[in-house]
């Protein structure tokens, strides 16, 4: 017999294959979905609405992993970050934020990120690999349990903001996705996940024409092309017009809105010049933009601008443009869980 597969790691056409060809009726595909992505089952003795045999061959041909939390620090404001280690030994984080409104998880997409952004620790870690679905699925599957089990808490909303960029491993987010939001699965709905990327034009053309109707997120903080390019360097690959593009595109097929993400570094792009590029750049399709405090990472020549200046272009924005502003306070800071700060580090507490 060939070896043993990793059942969450295995499409359910696989599966369902695989129990046809063991005579099973079509419909225990769908039982073993349910148990597999819905009840997280561990193992096939859990499954007790399926018939003993089945169960036999199942426990024959594939086995069961879930990805061990090496892990947990919490924050002064409770966010808590998880270090997860996956079956390969690799590992990556996520992180829980408790908001007044919401219980959102934070989840990795790769175990580094070769996106090479300025302002984000990810960005130095040397070794990348796209993380599997099932890895995806269960860090909002371990998070869920611990908000649970310590905070008697539901966990609402997901996003894919964490280490890694999501459209850099488009197959297997979209795998994550399709599971997380079925109803045999995670029964999650696509209002509340958001994937926020840096910008790669053809794979936002493609989330739309796939039909993926989630929270589309883009990482902007600049809008012309030489100041966008010295933070994200993956700007000069896709440059800030042909990302206009894609995102009118986006929007004319999902008609959903777009979140901008605005990081203020000082003296860099925070002028009211700047900010007039910004509202320009809004102006082809109906936005919300977050203002992102800046989290200081080791060896980043960049800093958070003064307060001052952040209100000044945000009154901008808002007062002139007529622009929905948000100012986002860092979360996590404390225990490097904020936002660029993710880097895999275990330490003491
Ligand atoms: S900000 Fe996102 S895309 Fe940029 S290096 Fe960090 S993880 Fe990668």
């Amino acid at each position: 017999m060939d070896q043993k597969q990793n059942i969450r790691r295995v499409s359910q056409e696989t599966l369902s294959e695989f129990l046809t060809r063991h005579g099973e009726k079509p419909f225990r595909a769908k039982q073993l979905m349910q148990w597999i992505w819905q009840k997280n089952a561990g193992s096939f003795e859990a499954m007790s609405n399926l018939p003993a045999g089945m169960r036999k061959h199942l426990s024959q041909a594939f086995y069961f992993y879930r990805p061990e939390i090496l892990q947990v620090k919490q924050s002064s404001d409770g966010t808590r970050k998880f270090l997860f280690r996956f079956e390969s030994g690799d590992t990556a984080e996520a992180v829980l934020i408790p908001s007044r409104e919401r219980l959102t998880a934070c989840i990795s997409v790769q175990t580094g990120c070769a996106m090479g952004c300025a302002f984000c620790a990810t960005a130095a870690i040397p070794r990348c690999r796209n993380l599997f679905p099932d890895e995806m699925i269960d860090q909002v599957v371990e998070i869920r349990r611990y908000a649970e089990e310590n905070l008697q808490a539901t966990l609402s909303n997901i996003v894919y903001m964490g280490m890694g960029e999501p459209l850099n491993n488009y197959d297997n987010v979209v795998q994550s996705l399709r599971i997380l939001t079925r109803e045999e699965g995670g029964g999650i709905s696509y209002k509340r996940i958001t994937l926020s990327t840096v910008g790669v034009p053809g794979m936002i053309e493609k989330l739309a024409q796939d039909n993926l109707k989630v929270n589309l997120a883009i990482s902007l903080h600049a809008a012309n092309n030489e100041k966008r390019s010295q933070i994200i360097p993956a700007n000069r690959k896709y440059p800030v017009n042909k990302l206009r593009e894609a995102i009118t595109e986006y929007y004319n097929k999902t008609g959903s809105r777009i979140t901008i993400e605005y990081i203020l570094f000082k003296g860099v792009n925070d002028s009211l010049q700047d900010a007039s590029e910004l509202a320009s750049f809004c102006r082809h399709f109906p936005v919300k933009v977050n203002i992102i405090e800046f989290n200081p990472v080791k060896n980043s020549r960049l800093e958070p601008s003064e307060p001052h200046q952040v209100g000044q272009f945000v009154e901008f924005l808002r007062e002139k443009i007529n622009i929905i502003v948000n100012v986002r306070k860092s979360r996590g800071r404390d225990i490097e869980a904020a936002c660029g700060q993710l880097a895999h580090k275990q330490s003491r507490k």
